[in-house]
């Protein structure tokens, strides 16, 4: 039995697990490589499996890297079921639909720029063509790490491996087109919270509560009927939230399973406390108001803008803040707001209970919804003082960046960072201080004023991670039933994974992180 690492590992993308038993091969999460072009070229990497032999895939949520690579693997062959819950389904529609999309769109600009700067593009081609080279060389050493195992020249999987890696691969063309997304859909199918189900033969799947966007799971996999081996149970953390936050359940605890993989998105790092959270956000609104200036939230449509909405509304409501217009620009977290409504079985007991009082937590009272990108641009004229929250949360592209160029020279402006910055992003750039950026090409002066706050995050930090993994090992002792023979952490940037290896060696634990395309062995 094994586990190959196929994504999330050393990074904080691309999260994708191949599981692989005696009688079924199954993908844990498909997930997108986003981020630095030197991430991006992995999703153009020859897949590291035959799509057709894959009996099912499970989904944790339906967040771009842990769904965004389905269309491409369903165009190479995948013609299995899609598993995840009703609301993962919906917000998965969503997201796929607009990737490819987006990828159309990405894929008709660059050919329009290489056309108008010959030259240029060619040294651009030549980057991007040594970076593929790179990402190539990366998979292979990961592959050859793959401890133990003797190929069976015989095995496809290992005619696949002895084949070059790059075939024919045209880095200017889409990933995958809006189509490509749509023919991939109907794979999809509802699986239920907390109902152990058989997905492939000898693999049961339970999804659970992860508490970290609408719909999430964390999911359990039962293997049975393994020659010579007692069953296995392994837990796939997909991406854990926090207790507390708005809407949603808290994370469910779990206590037993022979292998954990655990995300470490903030392996390293600590969230202030929700409360002081809320207090900043409350501040900085006062403070903008107070300036007569605008308050720019860059958000991910998914989870963290209604979250966002569902804080500004309560501090509205007992008074905390005054009432600011708020522009809410962003087409997707429009729809994903309306999928969220949609699913008032995922929401927790103060979320409920708000409703049944007759509140609407998900709606801040007069918010505007903006739908066309000349409304969006008509903002910048509108009498201050306003908030916008848009998309998307890196300022890496979507409604958000228009409003950054309009902001960023701007003393009465203030940028509020709610969620993580993924290293190179430009708002990594900006927490970090940066004085000056560079927007369509021209260097920018940074004068409006930079806050961030990490208690929105969906992501448990150092501490929430520790006690969700101490959940497996509490009251008892290494070698105990139950008690995980290894802990893989996967899901984080380098640091925040060697950051969080040793507090879970502390446990008592063994902890082990991957690389990509690494393999293990399950025994
Ligand atoms: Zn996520």
């Amino acid at each position: 039995m094994h586990l190959h690492f196929l994504g999330g590992a050393r990074t904080v993308t691309g999260s994708q697990y191949l599981l692989e038993t005696s009688q079924a091969r199954v993908l844990i999460d498909c997930g997108m490589f986003q981020g630095s072009p030197n991430e991006s070229v992995r999703n153009r990497i020859t897949l590291a499996y035959e799509p057709r032999d894959i009996d099912a895939m499970l989904l944790t949520h339906a967040h771009l890297d842990h769904c965004g690579l389905i269309p491409h693997v369903v165009k190479e062959g995948y013609r299995g079921p899609i598993l995840a819950t009703r609301a993962t389904i919906e917000l998965a529609e969503l997201v796929l639909l607009d990737s490819g999309k987006l990828q159309e769109e990405f894929a008709k600009r660059g050919d329009r720029w290489e056309r108008r700067h010959p030259e240029k593009a060619a040294t651009e081609d030549a980057e991007d063509a040594a970076r593929f080279d790179a990402a190539v060389e990366l998979a292979e050493e990961g592959a050859e790490r793959w401890s133990g195992h003797v190929p069976d020249p015989d095995d496809p999987e290992t005619q696949l491996r002895s084949q070059p890696a790059a075939i024919d691969v045209d880095l200017d063309e889409p990933l995958y087109t809006e189509r490509d997304a749509q023919a991939a859909l109907p794979l999809l199918r509802p699986v239920e919270y907390d109902a152990e189900a058989e997905v492939a033969p000898g693999i049961h799947a339970t999804y659970l509560d992860a508490g970290h966007i609408l719909g999430s799971a964390i999911i359990r996999v039962r293997i049975t009927g393994e020659p010579g081996g007692p069953d296995r149970t392994i837990v796939f953390s997909g991406d854990l939230g926090r207790r507390g936050t708005p809407i949603l359940r808290d994370p469910t605890a779990l206590t037993h399973a022979d292998f954990v993989v655990v995300e470490s998105t903030y392996g390293g790092r600590e969230h202030e406390p929700e409360g002081e959270a809320v207090r900043i956000l409350a501040d900085t609104v006062r403070l903008v108001s107070e300036a007569g200036g605008v308050l720019l939230v860059p958000s991910f449509a998914i989870g963290r803008t209604q979250e966002v909405v569902w804080e500004l509304d309560r501090l509205l409501s007992v008074g905390q803040i005054p009432h600011l217009r708020l522009y809410l620009d962003s087409p997707m977290a429009r729809k994903a707001t309306d999928i969220y409504r949609r699913h008032p079985e995922c929401y927790d007991e103060e979320t409920r209970r708000l409703l049944e009082a007759g509140e609407t937590p998900l709606d801040y009272p007069g918010s505007i919804v903006v739908n066309t990108s000349e409304q969006s641009r008509a903002i910048a004229r509108a009498p201050r003082p306003y908030m916008i929250v848009a998309s998307n949360g890196m300022l890496t592209g979507g409604r958000v960046v228009g409003h950054l160029r309009e902001l960023i020279d701007d003393p009465a402006a203030t940028i509020l960072f709610v969620g993580y910055q993924g290293e190179g992003t430009m708002g990594a750039h900006l927490q970090a201080g940066a004085k000056t950026v560079r927007i369509d090409g021209q260097v920018r002066d940074v004068r409006c004023r930079i806050q961030s706050i990490s208690g929105f995050s969906a992501h448990a930090d150092r501490s929430e991670l520790l006690d969700w993994v101490r959940g497996f090992v509490d009251g008892r002792r290494p070698g105990d039933p139950g008690v995980p023979r290894r802990v893989f952490i996967v899901h984080g940037d380098p640091e925040a994974e060697d950051a969080l290896s040793p507090q879970v060696a502390a446990l008592g634990l063994e902890p082990y992180i991957p690389c990509w395309r690494e393999a293990v062995d399950l025994g």
